[in-house]
């Protein structure tokens, strides 16, 4: 058998916050540090592949060999095959580049001793260099890792600009900084970007790649980790799958961020969950936790389908601008998405209306115990009339503007369908093991991201939100990361600060 390895901390999945968790921890040279990431990794940031880089396209086309996929069920009787990141970086290194905060009201569901919108505001401003607004403002950072700028009015592709005038001349307020306190109230206005001079500033680029060369840490890349190993109630460590080679690697701490598809799953799949799910499938119990996989939520997103009547720029961002509206979206992306995505057939030239409030929640399940297949993933969107009513309504909003004078000369409306046929999803999914108070017993993590029943075990990852925010994901993510890091509390043990290896034949 192969050695095993040892760190003070193992990280499972090197995404948006692992590439977080893995730089943040390992700035303490005492501490060893391993990054264990099913996909793809990278010796340094030039390494890194144009691909991932290049933010006018999303590499997610098929047979991309940065994402994996998973069937899933959006509402009943319509499938569709999700992809989400599988490289270092994760889902940020292949996604849109909207990197904006949850508003204040959002995290009043949060549990609010650790995350108070007070309570996290710090964590934003420490994760951000805002190029636009960075020092002019104190809720805003100019030293943080992740940049952030928006596409200046004058440079906006004529679509976005056609849309924001349409969108004002409606009545709409124009944001002016959509991350500002006070931005929850809605308008129309440009989106913060994580895209600097063109490029996708991952978490791995802005936070890890830089520091990967640290002794105490250790990147491992095409690494599936199978299950998590305990000792009684107490994780001692992972096994996972290098080249097709079973491996073990021993922690007392093991953080999962392996996204919240694949969290949930390797927690069901190593008996942490709704003791029905794993029984039936042969897995014994380590932990009844019975939120684990369920009550996730996500964005429902429709397509509004329109002719557009002006060639598209093929540099410019999917989405430049977008109107906060009640509880939806309204995204005028730039370009149809075979033009933003390699590798799809022709289709039409969209403007999504995502419902960002909705009491839907999906549930996640494994279909068998082999780690390689994905799970049952089942959104439930647009179950209830009252998210079926506010998604109409949003199609609807979204058609006016797009038929007003300002915007005629740049798109036609197409027929208007039932518009609920063009389902989609935003990629925000989140909540599916959530952390909340322990006299909630779908809530699986405490307030510091610690699995409840198992001693040594955080998930820092979208998982662990309550809920999906009111707007993308991706900054929250970041935020989450920064906040969780800090509260991880792990000394350093008596050994050098590496990731070592130490024989097969040593007792547990
Ligand atoms: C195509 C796409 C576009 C999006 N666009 C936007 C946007 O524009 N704005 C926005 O706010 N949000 C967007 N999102 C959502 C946002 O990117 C995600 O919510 C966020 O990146 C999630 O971060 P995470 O760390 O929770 O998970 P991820 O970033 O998905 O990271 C999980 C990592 O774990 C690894 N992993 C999984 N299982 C294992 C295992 N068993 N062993 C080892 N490693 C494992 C995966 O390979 C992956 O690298 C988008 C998502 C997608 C997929």
């Amino acid at each position: 058998m192969k050695p095993i390895e040892f760190a003070d901390v193992i990280v499972v999945g090197g995404g948006s916050c692992g590439c977080v968790v893995a730089a943040r921890l390992s700035e303490n040279p005492d501490r060893s540090v391993l990054l264990l990431e099913a996909g793809p990794a990278f010796s340094g940031v030039a390494d890194v592949p144009a691909a991932l880089v290049d933010a006018s396209m999303l590499p997610i086309g098929p047979g991309s060999e940065w994402i994996g996929t998973y069937s899933a069920e959006l509402t009943a009787g319509v499938g569709r095959t999700v992809a989400r990141g599988r490289v270092l970086g994760g889902s940020g290194a292949v996604n849109g580049g909207y990197f904006v905060r949850a508003t204040p009201g959002d995290f009043d569901a949060w549990p609010q001793a650790v995350w108070s919108f007070d309570q996290v505001l710090p964590f934003y401003v420490r994760s951000e260099t805002d190029v636009d607004l960075g020092s002019a403002r104190r809720w805003h950072g100019s030293r943080g890792p992740m940049p952030v700028a928006r596409t200046p009015v004058d440079a906006r592709h004529p679509l976005t600009a056609a849309f924001v005038d349409s969108a004002v001349r409606a009545g709409f307020r124009m944001y002016e900084d959509m991350n500002a306190p006070d931005a929850a109230s809605g308008g129309v206005g440009a989106v913060p970007l994580n895209i600097r001079n063109g490029t996708r500033v991952s978490a791995a680029l802005a936070y890890l790649l830089p520091v990967v060369d640290r002794k105490n840490l250790r990147v491992q890349g095409n690494t599936t980790v199978t299950s998590l190993m305990f000792k009684d109630t107490r994780v001692i460590g992972v096994e996972m799958i290098v080249d097709g080679v079973r491996r073990v690697a021993r922690s007392d701490t093991v953080i999962l961020s392996a996204g919240a598809v694949h969290t949930p799953a390797l927690l069901l799949r190593s008996g942490i969950g709704r003791a029905d799910d794993t029984v039936a499938l042969g897995i014994s119990v380590t932990v009844d936790s019975p939120g684990v996989g369920h009550g996730f939520s996500d964005h429902p997103e429709v397509a509004v389908p329109v002719a557009t009547w002006n060639d598209p720029s093929a540099t410019s961002p999917a989405l430049e601008a977008v109107l906060h509206a009640g509880d939806v979206e309204i995204r005028p992306y730039t370009r149809r998405f075979d033009q933003l995505i390699g590798g799809l057939p022709r289709g039409p030239h969209v403007v999504g209306v995502g419902l960002m409030r909705s009491v839907g929640r999906g549930s996640i399940a494994l279909r068998s115990t082999d780690p390689f297949e994905a799970p049952d993933v089942r959104y439930r969107y647009l179950e209830a009339e009252g998210d079926r009513r506010a998604m109409r309504d949003g199609v609807e909003l979204a058609r006016d503007l797009l038929a007003s004078a300002c915007m005629s000369d740049e798109v036609a409306v197409s027929a208007a369908d039932d518009p609920l046929t063009a389902l989609g999803t935003s990629l925000h999914l989140s909540g599916s093991a959530r952390m909340g108070p322990e006299s909630d017993p779908g809530a699986v993590l405490d307030d510091h991201c610690r699995v409840r029943g198992v001693d040594g075990l955080h998930v820092i990852d979208t998982s662990a939100f309550p809920v999906v925010p009111s707007r993308g994901p991706h900054a929250t993510a970041i935020m989450l990361a920064e906040r969780a890091a800090a509260l991880v509390g792990v000394e350093p043990a008596e050994r050098p600060g590496v990731v070592g290896v130490e024989p097969a034949e040593r007792p547990g």
